[in-house]
């Protein structure tokens, strides 16, 4: 298990030079987050003691369960699941950025306690950019609206966006989906909103990574191929719910 995660890890990175190459991008522009959903703490160790920094978990359960396995090696914990407002406490615990910021009440329940406790987190919005009513995020037709709203929240940093894209064996469905992302993205910037940053795009996965670089993707977000395959299907860890 822990030579193939290392050289899985190889596999990723190489993927990652070559397509930034293509794309006529530096590869420090590209951020590896490991999706670690499942994954066992002792294996996401093997994968931080070899150099990665960047990890992200679908479930507070999870966050929680792993912490303190992981606590003594630097990295940052990104939290890219569905979240309930009656997990924001331990999530603001745990988590250093919340990728998955999609509607209101969240938004203002969580900077509420933050401000509560002092504190501030970094959000990217989340946008539903394959129209599917089974993926979380905001509609890309209300994105900027929803950007405006939540900028007064003070405790929340705005960073950028995620988007799942579609499960596609056509390329161009799945790209029409990272190009609708960045678009997204080109029409808030524009807006200029004070404390809006509009850095990352968080977009691309094992399986199509290499268009979510091609289209200006800052973090990808890789699990099956690093750790292997999961026992459920991606729908099953999406709703924090369940
Ligand atoms: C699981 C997951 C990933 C990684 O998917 P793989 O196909 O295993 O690489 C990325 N983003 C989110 C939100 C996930 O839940």
């Amino acid at each position: 298990m822990m030579t193939d995660i290392i050289s899985n890890l190889a596999v990723i990175h190489a993927r990652i030079n070559e397509a930034c190459r293509k794309a006529g991008r530096l590869s420090s522009e590209v951020k590896l987050l490991l999706a670690t959903k499942t994954v066992a703490a002792h294996n996401i160790c093997i994968a931080l003691r070899n150099g990665e920094t960047l990890i992200g978990e679908n479930k507070v359960q999870e966050l929680e369960d792993k912490y303190d396995s992981l606590k003594t090696i630097p990295h940052q914990t990104h939290f890219i699941g569905h979240l309930q407002t009656n997990k924001i406490k331990k999530v603001i615990q745990y988590a250093d950025c919340i990728q998955s910021l999609d509607r209101m009440e969240l938004a203002r329940k969580l900077h509420k306690q933050l401000q509560q406790e002092g504190k501030t987190m970094e959000v990217l919005i989340q946008v539903n950019t394959s129209a599917e009513t089974s993926k979380f995020g905001i509609e890309p037709a209300h994105a900027a609206a929803f950007v405006k709203e939540i900028a007064g929240l003070g405790a929340l940093k705005i960073k950028g966006l995620m988007t799942i894209g579609l499960f596609s064996a056509e390329e161009n469905k799945v790209r029409d989906c990272f190009k609708l992302l960045g678009k997204v993205k080109n029409e808030i910037s524009g807006l200029n909103i004070p404390g809006v940053e509009m850095k990352e795009l968080s977009m691309g996965m094992s399986g199509d990574l290499e268009i979510a670089i091609e289209e200006g993707a800052t973090i990808i977000r890789v699990g099956t191929a690093i750790f292997g395959k999961r026992i459920h299907p991606d729908s099953y860890y999406w709703n924090e719910a369940k």
